[in-house]
């Protein structure tokens, strides 16, 4: 038997990226899967048709996430169509670039209210859901954030991503306390430099295939590459994990132990 077969999924921007990978990872063990996006319609009924011909249930749903009341529609709907909601992942997320006394309010309200206040709609009303479920007789569910190694690290001119990642992992912790006596795990994932079309979007196609060479392992992440550690606190083998931020970085965050400090007011 698959790990997750009989659990539906729940997860914010699965069009692309990180997220399609954990949709399609969790599909492929077993799991029904909600593909929520925002704008690239057709890349989320790929990924709901791939998981389909997984011989699992998928529906892709349109949601902003910094909407509170469409995220509120996505979790009924999701729990009308699939019947509860054991794993979410609070994915979705966006970021504005420039230095903090330059960018405008707008950009910067924008990055917080989809990804911090986006995630902390997505796992409340999931939360709010799963308690009803065990409250019902259900297992406790479990739920996962992507954060980033920015809640650690003050990456320069991405102030309101690198305080949103921040906010969003002392979210998860406070969820786990509060939640730990329904059995509802809360965890966090802090990626490193990930290849995605969000990515490639951002710096082009000959920065991305030559950053690799920065990062100690060798190579950017894939997005299969955080799917399969969400895969592992999403599984049973994480039930007596909770509040926990797991890095997954291929040592980025090693790497000031390698700096020249001559160069550090550079
Ligand atoms: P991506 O390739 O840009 O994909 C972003 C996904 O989020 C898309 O599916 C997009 O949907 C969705 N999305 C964006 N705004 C949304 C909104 N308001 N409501 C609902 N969905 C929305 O991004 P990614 O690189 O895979 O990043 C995924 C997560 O990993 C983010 O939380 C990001 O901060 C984190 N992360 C990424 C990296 C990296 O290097 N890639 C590093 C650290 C952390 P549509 O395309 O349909 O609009």
């Amino acid at each position: 038997m698959k790990r997750f077969e009989g659990k539906v999924a729940l997860i914010t921007g699965a069009s692309r990226g990180i997220g399609r990978g954990i949709a399609l990872c969790l599909a492929d063990e077993g799991a029904d899967v909600r593909v929520n996006y925002r704008s690239h319609a057709e890349e989320a009924q790929q990924v709901a048709e791939a998981v389909t011909s997984m011989g699992r249930r998928a529906l892709a749903w349109q949601a902003d996430v910094s909407d509170r009341h469409a995220v509120a529609g996505m979790v009924t709907a999701a729990v009308e169509h699939f019947g509860h909601i054991d794993i979410a992942v609070a994915n979705a997320a966006t970021e504005n670039h420039g230095p903090v006394i330059e960018t405008s309010w707008e950009d910067d309200l924008r990055t917080f209210e989809v990804t911090q206040f986006g995630v902390f709609h997505t796992c409340k009303m999931c939360a709010q859901q799963m308690v009803k479920q065990v409250l019902g007789g259900r297992k406790g569910g479990k739920i996962i954030i992507i954060s980033s190694v920015c809640a650690e690290i003050p990456v320069r001119e991405r102030a309101a991503y690198n305080m949103s990642k921040a906010a969003i992992n002392h979210l998860g912790r406070t969820m786990a306390v509060e939640l730990i006596r329904y059995h509802v795990n809360v965890n966090m994932i802090n990626p490193g430099w990930i290849d995605t079309p969000g990515e490639r979007d951002m710096y082009g196609d000959s920065m991305i295939d030559e950053a690799g060479k920065q990062i100690p392992w060798g190579r950017l992440g894939m997005p299969e590459d955080i799917a399969k550690a969400v895969a592992y606190l999403a599984s049973d083998d994480a039930d007596f994990v909770t509040g926990t931020t797991l890095l997954v970085d291929g040592g980025l965050t090693l790497y000031c132990g390698d700096l020249d400090l001559t160069q550090a007011a550079d």
